[in-house]
């Protein structure tokens, strides 16, 4: 037997195994289960993509290695989308690298510019593929606490002097998951003005950067003038075009960041498959009708959710953006003695917020991916439990 590594010793474990058991094992014993509580969109990715993969496939150029560091024109596409959606301008040869989803980027960047024992501030709850990605490079976290009063953003004035002066590296993500909150232009523009006074390298995850509800589009971090000297967003077709499975992402921002995201991707990867290029190229440059299709049935879903909680007498924040709720858990119990119960008695699979770091507890998070007639009913059920 091979022992593992130190640094896949460090990795956190994965906390939501044990629910995706759970939910199976009740699925298996005929239980109709309504499972809201992992981050897999349910919709297919819209069919002239799929055409456009379909086509792509068949040329045998496609056959080949794709050069490395992807497609020029799946880079020249990220730079007029980044254009048109969000009036920024981004050099496609330079400020760009293409991923295998945003995923990889997030856990590539800690090892492209951490060295152990350095400091990385990591937003609680987050998502938990930063700790994995800090966790390899045996960096130091400190937490930066997203809390309900403060909208869910961090407060950099409850960072310690040394804290700040010790950071290298900070993770952000807004449209937020698991809070579901959105950022606006003012903090970002907070943001850029933190990291330069000190130094600290940004990471923004713009994975939900296309699902926003009521004030207007989400904010992209390289809005903010200056953005770019201090930082990347992570970007992904998983989410706006219902492309999970395709596994295309990309790194846009601060050239220095980009090259060494580049230089460790050249020994990890070739690139991605060319069809699968092309098709996102021709994803990016397609408009955004299907995107706003994308996000009317969530705004739909998530009005039919909430309404439905709030007839039964919850009166909760809705979400500002993403595809999930945020719902405080009812007295008496902790969110994952909340999840079990729910799952158990009520069959609704939700995620319990512990599993996104200590601040996430007292909420558990639910998945708005399924129809609106079976968000109504989950509803329905979670808000038999009285939240006082
Ligand atoms: N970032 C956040 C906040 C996510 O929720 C997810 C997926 O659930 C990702 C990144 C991963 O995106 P990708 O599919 O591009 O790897």
């Amino acid at each position: 037997q091979f022992k593992q590594s130190d640094a896949l010793q460090r990795l956190p474990t994965q906390f939501f195994a044990s629910l995706v058991k759970k939910v199976e094992h009740l699925k298996q014993a005929g239980h109709d289960v309504i499972n809201l509580g992992q981050g897999n969109p349910d919709m297919p990715t819209p069919a002239h993509i799929v055409e456009k993969l379909k086509e792509a496939a068949e040329k045998p150029a496609n056959h080949k290695y794709s050069p490395f560091r992807g497609r020029q024109e799946l880079k020249e596409a990220t730079a007029s989308f980044y254009r048109r959606e969000y009036n920024v301008d981004v050099d496609p040869d330079t400020e760009v690298a293409i991923l295998f989803g945003a995923k990889t980027g997030l856990v590539e960047i800690s090892q492209c510019l951490l060295n152990e024992g350095d400091t990385v501030l990591l937003p609680d709850p987050g998502y938990p593929d930063y700790l994995s990605g800090t966790a390899l490079a045996g960096a130091h976290v400190e937490t930066m606490p997203l809390v309900e009063r403060n909208h869910f953003l961090p407060d950099y004035h409850n960072i310690s002097r040394e804290i700040r002066e010790k950071a290298k590296l900070m993770f952000l993500n807004y449209p937020n998951n698991p809070t579901a909150a959105a950022a606006d232009r003012s903090f970002f523009d907070q943001t850029v003005a933190f990291a330069k006074q000190h130094q600290i390298g940004v990471v923004h995850d713009f994975a939900y950067g296309a699902i926003g509800f009521g004030s207007g589009k989400p904010q992209s971090f390289l809005q903010s003038p200056g953005a770019a000297e201090v930082g990347v967003e992570m970007y992904t077709l998983s989410k706006t075009y219902n492309m999970a499975g395709w596994r295309v992402g990309m790194a846009v921002g601060n050239a220095s960041m980009i090259e060494a995201v580049n230089l460790l991707q050249d020994h990890l990867y070739v690139s991605l498959f060319g069809a699968v290029q092309e098709a996102a190229v021709h994803a990016l440059n397609s408009g955004q009708r299907s995107v706003q299709q994308l996000v009317n049935t969530y705004e739909s879903r998530r009005h039919a959710f909430m309404s439905s909680l709030q007839a039964s007498g919850w009166d909760v924040r809705a979400p500002q953006g993403t595809f999930f709720a945020w719902l405080p858990v009812p007295k008496g119990y902790t969110s994952e003695q909340f999840a079990d119960v729910l799952l158990e008695k009520c069959h609704v699979a939700v995620a319990p917020g512990r599993g996104f770091g200590e601040h996430g507890e007292g909420y558990v998070r639910v998945g708005l991916l399924d129809s609106e007639e079976r968000l109504q009913e989950a509803g329905k059920r979670i808000a038999q439990f009285p939240l006082e």
